[in-house]
């Protein structure tokens, strides 16, 4: 199903010619508003009026995440203090977290862009959602909420935290749907072994799942063990929040909010755009939003844009799920590695938990890379010949995939931290020295 068809389905030519529009409006509205942008474009010597397609858009200067910092608080505010009627902050996974402010009208488009995502998941006014990520600061818990309101679908507040007590209102209540981290998912899957409620007796059908990376593999671990069907949901603070993009029932790519969220892909060296196919860093500019537009922020997750209508009749251009951020890219001995290579491969082993840690360390001048992994209970034996064999699959197996020979520890089951939000998965010792 389709929520908004008018924009959703847009000829390409008229959705561009939106663009346009609307960034025109932007750049004059920042330029009149922010003096960080101000000064930007007159120390590229740019007027307002040189925007006036969204292929100009290339002309704009970039935001980071340092721009951010810098002016923090409410430096990159464009709307009156008056107007500004909610706050929220970024996780903080990567440092000091930013703040953003919305307008009313921010929030409403917000909760169009969540109502959009969770109707192309299959959820309707007939089911009952709880959302589980967190309620506060992060935008998760309250971007989710206020999708599943405005979509007409009921809505159990259940944050983190009191998991067994969500687990019995799963049941009690007949949710049919949730939202969280794919971490927090698995989470509650263990807690439900433990509690004897077997999925068949809960009524789940639709988990809308995002804000960290997850990998196909660890997508079929969280729909068997839940009895659900899993969704990808993509945003983050900065652009608004959870709705920047979804998935279609199609499951090729996520569709970008791209009336309200314009999407570049660039080369993080040269900034170059790149075209669709080429993995590089996300760019959004936010077309709409009031309390805290940013022109081209560099998100610094990585991705590639899919071109071409999809089967689902969206025209709303793709991307591919995001591999990792730009900081989560380990070098070791010279080689990239995301955590997410290494999360494909401990879910490939039916005999390992769905969790694990990588530990960079540097000994005598040379990288080294631990992967902890757990092994489940019922394969856990006293078979020492065994347990080493396993570990050799598993590290030729993840050979194969890093082209870089990894230790891999083995450790007792549910000796890796669980996560109920974001989950971290890498410590890299050679940054604590
Ligand atoms: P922080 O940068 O502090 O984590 P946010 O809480 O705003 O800030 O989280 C946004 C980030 O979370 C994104 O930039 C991205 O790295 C990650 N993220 C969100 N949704 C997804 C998703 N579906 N897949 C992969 N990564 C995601
Ligand atoms: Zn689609």
């Amino acid at each position: 199903m389709i929520w908004n068809k008018n924009k959703e389905c847009m000829p390409r030519e008229q959705m561009r010619e939106l663009q346009g529009k609307r960034l025109h409006k932007l750049v004059a509205y920042v330029y009149h508003n922010v003096p960080f942008y101000r000064n930007k474009m007159q120390e590229m010597d740019l007027l307002p009026d040189d925007i006036q397609t969204i292929d100009d858009i290339v002309k704009l200067p970039f935001t980071t995440k340092q721009d951010l910092r810098d002016n923090y608080p409410y430096g990159l505010m464009a709307a009156p203090s008056s107007e500004v009627v909610r706050v929220h902050a970024s996780s903080g996974t990567t440092g000091n977290p930013t703040i953003v402010g919305y307008t009313r009208r921010d929030l409403a488009i917000w909760a169009e862009v969540m109502t959009r995502s969770l109707t192309a998941f299959g959820v309707t006014r007939e089911d009952t959602f709880s959302v589980s990520y967190g309620y506060g600061l992060f935008t998760g818990g309250l971007g989710a909420h206020y999708g599943v309101e405005n979509l007409g679908a009921t809505v159990i507040p259940a944050s983190t935290g009191n998991t067994e007590k969500h687990l019995r209102l799963i049941r009690d209540l007949h949710i049919t749907g949730m939202a969280c981290t794919p971490s927090y998912a698995l989470y509650m899957a263990e807690k439900m072994e433990q509690m004897g409620i077997k999925k068949e007796e809960l009524g789940l059908r639709i988990g809308a799942f995002g804000a960290e990376p997850w990998t196909e593999n660890m997508r079929k671990e969280i729909e068997e063990s839940l009895g659900l069907k899993g969704y990808n949901i993509y945003g983050l603070s900065e652009i608004t929040g959870p709705g920047v993009s979804f998935e279609c029932q199609e499951q090729h790519g996520s569709h970008i909010n791209e009336d309200h969220f314009y999407p570049e892909v660039i080369d993080p060296e040269t900034l170059q755009p790149l075209p669709f196919g080429q993995t590089g860093e996300l760019v959004f500019t936010t077309l709409t939003k009031e309390g805290m537009p940013l022109l081209r922020y560099r998100t610094k997750d990585l991705t590639y844009l899919m071109e071409g209508t999809c089967k689902c009749g969206r025209t709303l251009v793709r991307m591919a799920p995001i591999m990792g951020r730009c900081d989560d890219m380990l070098i070791v001995r010279g080689i990239n590695i995301f955590p997410t290579q290494v999360e494909s491969v401990i879910l490939e082993f039916k005999q390992l938990e769905p969790q694990y840690m990588l530990v960079v360390d540097r000994k005598n001048n040379l990288d080294t890379l631990e992967v902890q992994v757990e092994v489940r209970r019922d394969f856990f034996t006293d078979d020492i010949g065994a347990m080493l064999a396993l570990k050799k699959d598993i590290a030729n197996r993840l050979k194969s995939v890093l082209s870089i020979g990894v230790d891999v520890k083995l450790v007792e089951p549910n000796s890796i931290v669980r996560s109920q939000g974001k989950s971290k998965h890498v410590i890299d010792k050679r940054k604590l020295v």
